[in-house]
């Protein structure tokens, strides 16, 4: 639709307009219409769930586990849902989400297949005009942003794929009713979360898998199992305690981090910690020592962990070789969680290409161009990740005061108070935003306290006829370089990451989420709070003064 008819669009008023309809729409649509305040929800998707809506691909399932990542705000909720497995599938987040929708009445104020694509302020009374792609208007002072930290998938730069005669997907839009590659021949690229859940399962499917590797990765066993019944109820029984340690810790996580230097413990002992988290499974790896992600030497001690690891696994030693992480430290990029990731490549029918011998040059119509080499392949799988963090905030023409966008504003790297809000920017909030623990976390604690933040800030706003309520300049700045420094003073910064904003040319540098840990970051949210949200400016809105003045000054006739 054009920018001309989309102005001319008929236009809808509600207090709150909340793009995407994943775990954090949801839960702001429930938290919001909770409180009195009309709220309309826009989802470009033609389902709820947002990543678990879009993400099908073969093994696709969450790594954190099931009973951490759910909603806490209903303990109903909680006590009715039954989860099956350690860590579920994608099928069965979708069903929980779903559920959701429906056991809260949400389907109503949310509007599916609706993309946004400009949000412009109205500064005179402090309005926002949120225009979709399929031509409606809606009005609303606040504008909550759940648009997702992973959802605009990223395709490599290589020339030809328009030609290549077979199949191609993305993990992240993968067909609803799957995909057969029974007797195929199947190339994947990419080794990140995505490509290690589905390599192994793709390999089982296909009649030969070769994978393209760029950087190899750091990936723990899940240990996934079923959810016995003795199993759930204690694990519903601990929920309430289990949530509230995760709210107060680093990561958002149940397992505690273990407070010791591994520099400070006997090599012995260091051994016998990490085999004690590695077969935990999962992300309790990332606690086994408390200086694993600021100190070189302590970091090093766990890299080579999992190198011993990964040759025990891997047959063929070449391979095994292959598959060393290198060059980075320990968990500056995401560590995976895998089942039967490394065992793969024992395969027969499963290859392993280095692209740092010989890059991925191109695609040609019958498959893929390494170096000098054709490989032919009957499909193609990119799990090759998203434009993380800001793609989907960068992908709407958003406009602040002053007409300002927010691309202008974070063209040098995204800038915000409390990964929360942006200066230039009133009504406007951003869930697990940049410098916010974010993706740094379990994100349904995460998006769970942003929510909570977002709707008690909307409520003592209103209460107070302050329709204006802006993060100031000087709190933005001082945020954005607390964030610098702590990023700063990890190895975080040292990996070329998604978190860095690496994987997308031309993206500016910047490390994106904030590293002081979940508990940190809520006190100060909550200091923030109490202190009358300092930091923000909260007055009522020019027209509303305007208003009031006019209906003050003598009538002249
Ligand atoms: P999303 O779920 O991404 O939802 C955002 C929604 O906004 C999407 O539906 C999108 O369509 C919509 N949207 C975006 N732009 C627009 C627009 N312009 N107009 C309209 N709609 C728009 N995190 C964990 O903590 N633990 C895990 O185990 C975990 N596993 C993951 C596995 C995968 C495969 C991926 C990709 C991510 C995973 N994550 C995990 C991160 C995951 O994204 C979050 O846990 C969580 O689901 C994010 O919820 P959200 O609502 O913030 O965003
Ligand atoms: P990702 O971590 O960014 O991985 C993308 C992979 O594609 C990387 O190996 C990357 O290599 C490779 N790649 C990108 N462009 C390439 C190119 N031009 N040529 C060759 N290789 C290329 O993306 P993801 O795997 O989708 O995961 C993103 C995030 O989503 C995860 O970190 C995690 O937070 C979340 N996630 C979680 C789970 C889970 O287990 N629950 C599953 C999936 C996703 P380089 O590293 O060299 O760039």
């Amino acid at each position: 639709m054009t920018q001309d008819a989309q102005q001319q669009a008929p236009q809808q008023e509600v207090d709150v307009v909340v793009v995407g309809a994943g775990f954090a729409g949801l839960h702001a649509l429930h938290e919001l219409r909770g409180r009195g305040l009309s709220v309309r929800v826009l989802e470009a998707g033609h389902g709820v769930g947002g990543t678990w809506y879009w993400n099908r691909y073969p093994g696709a399932r969450c790594d954190v586990e099931s009973t951490d990542y759910q909603f806490s705000f209903s303990e109903d909720l909680v006590r009715e849902w039954r989860w099956s497995e350690r860590y579920p599938r994608q099928e069965e987040l979708l069903r929980y989400l779903d559920h959701v929708a429906d056991r809260f009445d949400l389907r109503r104020d949310i509007s599916l297949g609706r993309r946004v694509v400009s949000a412009v302020l109205e500064e005179e009374d402090v309005t926002w005009t949120v225009a979709t792609e399929q031509g409606e208007r809606w009005r609303a002072r606040w504008l909550i942003m759940a648009t997702g930290c992973l959802s605009v998938p990223r395709l490599p730069l290589v020339p030809g794929l328009e030609d290549f005669r077979g199949d191609w997907y993305h993990t992240a839009s993968w067909p609803a009713d799957g995909v057969d590659f029974t007797g195929e021949r199947v190339a994947v690229v990419g080794t990140g979360s995505s490509g290690i859940q589905s390599i192994p399962l793709i390999a089982e499917q296909a009649a030969g898998l070769l994978v393209l590797q760029r950087t190899a990765n750091y990936s723990v066993p899940a240990f996934n199992h079923e959810l016995g019944e003795e199993e759930l109820e204690r694990l519903q029984q601990d929920f309430a305690a289990r949530r509230e340690f995760t709210r107060s810790s680093a990561l958002g996580l149940a397992a505690p981090a273990d407070p010791r230097s591994a520099l400070a413990v006997s090599e012995e002992e260091r051994r016998t910690q990490y085999e004690t988290r590695w077969r935990m499974g999962g992300l309790p790896m990332i606690g086994a020592f408390a200086d694993l992600m600021v100190d070189r030497a302590a970091n090093e001690t766990a890299a080579a962990f999992f190198h011993d690891k990964i040759r025990a696994k891997v047959d063929d030693p070449e391979t095994a070789e292959k598959l060393l992480p290198r060059g980075y430290p320990w968990g500056a990029k995401r560590v995976c969680v895998d089942s039967g990731y490394y065992e793969t490549f024992n395969r027969s029918d499963v290859t392993l290409i280095d692209l740092n011998e010989q890059p991925l040059r191109g695609i040609t119509p019958r498959g893929v161009l390494v170096g000098e080499t054709e490989h032919e392949v009957d499909a193609i799988v990119f799990a090759t990740g998203f434009d993380a963090m800001t793609g989907a905030l960068m992908a709407i023409d958003i406009r602040g005061r002053d007409g300002r966008s927010l691309r202008q504003a974070w063209s040098a790297g995204p800038k915000t108070y409390l990964g929360l809000a942006v200066a230039g920017f009133p009504g406007l909030f951003t869930v697990t935003g940049p410098g916010s623990p974010s993706v740094l976390s379990n994100m349904v604690v995460s998006i769970e306290q942003h929510v909570e933040w977002i709707a008690d800030a909307i409520s003592w706003s209103r209460e107070r006829g302050t329709e204006v309520f802006e993060a100031t300049q000087e709190a933005q700045e001082a945020w954005v370089e607390h964030v610098n420094a702590v990023a700063d003073s990890t190895l975080f910064t040292e990996a070329n990451s998604w978190y860095l904003g690496a994987n997308v040319p031309g993206k500016p540098r910047v490390f994106m989420p904030y590293a002081g840990g979940v508990g940190a970051y809520r006190q100060k949210c909550d200091e923030v709070a109490a202190a009358g949200y300092e930091g923000f400016r909260a007055v009522p809105a020019p027209g509303a003064e305007r208003r009031r003045a006019d209906r003050s000054a003598p009538v002249v006739a």
